[in-house]
């Protein structure tokens, strides 16, 4: 018995001494089955009611995985085999977007541990260490596509790798984050956020233009139910957009706006407009997006039938605001469907002034239903953020393809409809003129009546916090009536024609109609500082023989630093005459008590001019964009 344990104790000794004889038997790994670090199980702290989900504002939505916002650290627990070693130990995750293979850049992402963030990457902190348990903070990056990632754990070690086996309960869901000032769809506004990304509920408007007739349906957006998250992904998966766009909102937006329409693409819904509804249910039959989503999820993919605008318009919705992007549904009345990209409306009539009805394609609604999604445009220039148009009603093609923006409500409204997405199509929508047109004897035509005022009234959404409607027409355009309400017409109709090449490329922050005036704006020096008033240069020169009369309008507006106008600070009309050849300066001031009450972080102001050229009609337009330097800041620079 002596013996046995003599020989024993031996054995022991050799096995577990850290002799070179185990290194060269290759036996660490069979004989130390614990060294190797090990994942036992990760905890996301996915609960509804859980830190991550409340801190995120997820907690509403059904699903238990974690769903998260990106530009914002979560937390996550990580059980190990044994204790964690700093000194030689290390751990990555792994996130995988989509089945895509093979993985790339956007859609495989890894995560290192870091001792401090530095934000400009994804990273991983260890904020606490208890025996074999790590707790981390995990930071994404607030341009990172949303989607449903994979979670991993790889860990490495001096004696070997190890990578934790993938289970769908770390499954996680990113989304758009309002919230973070990083993330493009940033909205400040607390009871905005409330409305445009977590309310479920809303009402569309519908009816015709005078006031007496306008109606409210309720929709249930059912963002928070059972198994909309996951149906609101499936339709995303469905495109044929790659994953690695999803990070884009601009992209996200434009590609929900194909996908709601089952034209092109076997998308959502499938719209008609005629009386029988056979085989599917009636358009005004729905209440809500939910039972429509779930369908198509259910179904794999078979669209839904039927809808029209307002079931377009509430599909999208719920998507975009389960994605995170602020949105809301936007009624126009009487309006314009401008089917020939002439950016009027034109109504033909013979000799007698009837209707020549195969010539009349264009054609005005009585109301028609889209969505507003808030997000900066970097691909603009600057001002054109902010509220866009994304409308999923199959109308007219765009690109080919059936779908509507996102179109900058702002280049809406001052008609600079060479900016994209489809700004020609939506500001006929709202504020084309709608032209008669006569036949003459020898069968040409004459124009002889517009109407200026026929299309564009009334455009409703819900109010923040309340059921009240709310008219939002001074966002897509001026008064009618008034001499900037024409500009913009006239401007919109001279770069209409242009759509076709236009349309694909980015627009320059300037435009002027050819022309024998030139307009320019220059700001002294570094420009002011806070405290002084600002001194802008509005340089006017006459190119030609004959004099000329120069009407300008100026605005000034607060803009954040994503190019998201905010308030209008002071607007002015400057009416110039200019001998021939003369060049005029005139000095455009804003001063301090305007604008002190305005300022925030970072905070730029756009001056933007237009106007027009009486006796030849050559339109003017420029933005010019400045900051307000900080006297402390000076120091440094
Ligand atoms: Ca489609
Ligand atoms: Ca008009």
């Amino acid at each position: 018995m002596d013996c046995l344990r003599s020989i024993y104790r031996n054995l022991q000794t050799f096995l577990f001494s850290p002799h070179p004889a185990c290194s060269i038997f290759n036996l660490s790994i069979f004989i130390f089955p614990g060294t190797v670090l090990q994942v036992h199980s990760i905890d996301l702290f996915r609960s509804r009611k859980g830190a991550n989900r409340l801190e995120h504002h997820t907690d509403r939505f059904h699903s238990d995985n974690l769903i998260i916002r990106r530009g914002q650290c979560f937390h996550m627990c990580i059980q190990l085999s044994r204790p964690f070693n700093t000194n030689t130990d290390q751990i990555l995750l792994e996130l995988r977007l989509g089945d895509v293979s093979p993985a790339h850049k956007h859609s495989f992402v890894t995560v290192p541990l870091v001792t401090e963030f530095k934000r400009d990457s994804w990273e991983a902190k260890i904020v606490e260490q208890t025996k074999n348990r790590l707790k981390l903070s995990v930071y994404s990056l607030p341009n990172a596509c949303i989607g449903l990632y994979k979670l991993t754990v790889v860990t490495n070690c001096p004696e070997g790798k190890s990578t934790s086996p993938y289970t769908p309960d770390n499954n996680i869901y990113m989304l758009f984050n309002p919230w973070c000032k990083d993330d493009s769809v940033y909205l400040e506004d607390d009871g905005q956020r409330m409305e445009y990304v977590l309310n479920d509920m809303g009402n569309i408007y519908y009816g015709t233009k005078s006031q007496g007739c306008i109606g409210s349906r309720t929709w249930n957006f059912g963002l928070f139910d059972a198994g909309i998250v996951e149906a609101c992904f499936f339709v995303l998966e469905r495109s044929a957009a790659p994953c690695s766009g999803w990070g884009d909102p601009i992209n996200v937006a434009r590609v929900v706006s194909a996908m709601v329409n089952a034209n092109d693409d076997h998308g959502v819904v499938e719209g008609k407009w005629e009386n029988s509804y056979d085989g599917g249910v009636s358009p005004t039959a729905w209440s809500g997006s939910s039972a429509i989503l779930k369908q198509y999820h259910e179904s794999k993919g078979v669209p839904v039938k039927y809808g029209q605008c307002w079931v377009f318009a509430g599909v999208t919705n719920s998507l975009l605001r389960c994605f995170g992007i602020p949105t809301r549904p936007v009624s126009n009345f009487s309006s314009a469907h401008d089917t020939d990209a002439s950016l009027t409306t034109d109504v033909y009539l013979d000799e007698t002034l009837k209707e020549i009805k195969h010539l009349n394609r264009d054609s005005i609604w009585n109301f028609h239903v889209w969505n507003e999604a808030w997000m900066a445009r970097p691909d603009l220039p600057a001002g054109f953020g902010g509220w866009q148009v994304v409308d999923a009603t199959p109308q007219e093609t765009s690109q080919g393809f059936y779908r509507c923006g996102p179109t900058s409500v702002a280049a809406v409204r001052s008609g600079e409809v060479f900016h994209k997405y489809d700004t020609p199509f939506v500001f006929a929508e709202v504020n084309s003129d709608q032209i008669f047109w006569r036949r003459r004897s020898d069968g040409s035509f004459s124009e002889f009546r517009v109407d200026k005022s026929a299309v564009g009234h009334c455009i409703s959404t819900k109010a923040v916090g309340s059921d009240a409607r709310v008219d939002i027409t001074h966002l897509y355009k001026y008064p009618e009536g008034t001499k900037e309400e024409r500009l913009a017409v006239e401007t919109a109709c001279r770069y209409g024609a242009k759509r076709s090449s236009l349309s694909s490329s980015s627009g320059s922050s300037s435009s002027s109609s050819a022309g024998d005036v030139a307009l320019d704006i220059s700001m002294q020096g570094e420009g002011p500082c806070v405290g002084q008033d600002a001194v802008i240069s509005v340089i006017l020169k006459n190119n030609c023989g004959s004099s000329r009369t120069i009407t300008l309008y100026t605005q000034v507006s607060v803009m954040n630093y994503t190019g998201v106008c905010r308030d209008l600070l002071k607007k002015d009309q400057i009416c110039v005459e200019l001998k021939a050849n003369e060049m005029q300066t005139m000095e455009w001031s804003l001063r301090y008590e305007i604008y002190k009450d305005h300022l925030m972080d970072q905070t730029a102001l756009m001056l933007s001019v237009s106007g027009h050229v009486t006796e030849t009609n050559q339109i003017l337009a420029k933005r010019f964009n400045f900051r307000l330097r900080t006297p402390d800041l000076d120091i440094t620079s």
